[in-house]
């Protein structure tokens, strides 16, 4: 973090009044940010402006100075506050940070880049997180014994491992139906929390759908080993033992990083 050198000042707002105590936020303005990383020569050079296929990868894409750190998030650790109260303010912090992107991808903004007005809609793409992350985002419940656990899609819990459970049985989450549930004071039917998020305000993204798990916690916490072994049974079952020697053939013939 050190590293993330910015002579951007920080703004300190209050976001709650709780028990006596103020809660304050302290960061950037994320449109300054987004403009410090565009001024980066080497982003810049790449940056598409006129449509053209997408076949270019940028290799800065995750150096140190692609990144701009945009707040300190405090987490209340005392057990004294109520959990709705910390995602609450979870999310109150979010609103604020992200307050220029809800407002500017529905109405353009001009951003001065090498002495040009670039014409500019911000929008989010996706937030990488791990799982318990993912809930915080999507308020829906931590709780892997809870009914629906997935933050992406309303299949039961029991039947997320069902290769026969059918697609077009599987409903997913969005906008309208999450808030159809909050609305209604059935939130626990659809295991969310009763608070409402502050990405329903947002009209270019669905974040139940943005949400991506990284990879790095999914090898940490083993699934790709679960995944493998799942595969395996579920292909003997269907063709017989002897394709597992053609997958195992498949995998061997990786190439070992680096
Ligand atoms: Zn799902």
């Amino acid at each position: 973090m050190n590293n993330m050198k910015s002579n951007l000042s920080y703004k300190k707002t209050k976001v709650l009044d709780y028990d006596n105590t103020e809660y304050f936020l302290y960061y950037m303005q994320l449109m300054s940010c987004i403009q410090k990383i565009l001024e980066i020569s080497d982003i810049s050079q790449t940056f598409a402006l006129e449509y053209e296929e997408l076949y270019k990868t940028t290799k800065c894409r995750n150096r140190q100075n692609t990144k701009q750190l945009l707040g300190y998030l405090l987490i209340i650790k005392s057990s004294n506050v109520r959990k709705e109260i910390k995602r609450q303010l979870f999310h109150k912090y979010l609103d604020i940070i992200l307050e220029p992107i809800q407002t500017f991808s529905e109405k353009e903004t001009n951003l001065l880049l090498n002495n040009k007005f670039i014409w500019f809609y911000p929008n989010i793409s996706t937030i990488i997180t791990d799982w318990p992350e993912a809930a915080t985002f999507c308020l829906t419940y931590k709780l892997t014994k809870s009914k629906y656990p997935c933050h992406f899609c309303l299949v039961k819990k029991n039947n997320l491992t069902n290769t026969k459970h059918n697609k077009k049985d599987m409903k997913l989450r969005n906008y309208e139906n999450m808030q159809y549930y909050y609305n209604s004071n059935e939130e626990q039917i659809v295991s969310i929390e009763s608070i409402p998020n502050i990405f329903w305000k947002f009209k270019n993204i669905n974040i139940y759908k943005a949400i991506v798990i990284d990879r790095i916690h999914h090898l940490d916490l083993e699934l790709f080993n679960y995944q493998i072994t799942f595969t395996y049974n579920l292909l003997k079952e269907l063709h017989g033992a002897s394709i597992l020697d053609k997958l195992d053939n498949r995998l061997a013939n990786i190439s070992r990083f680096p």
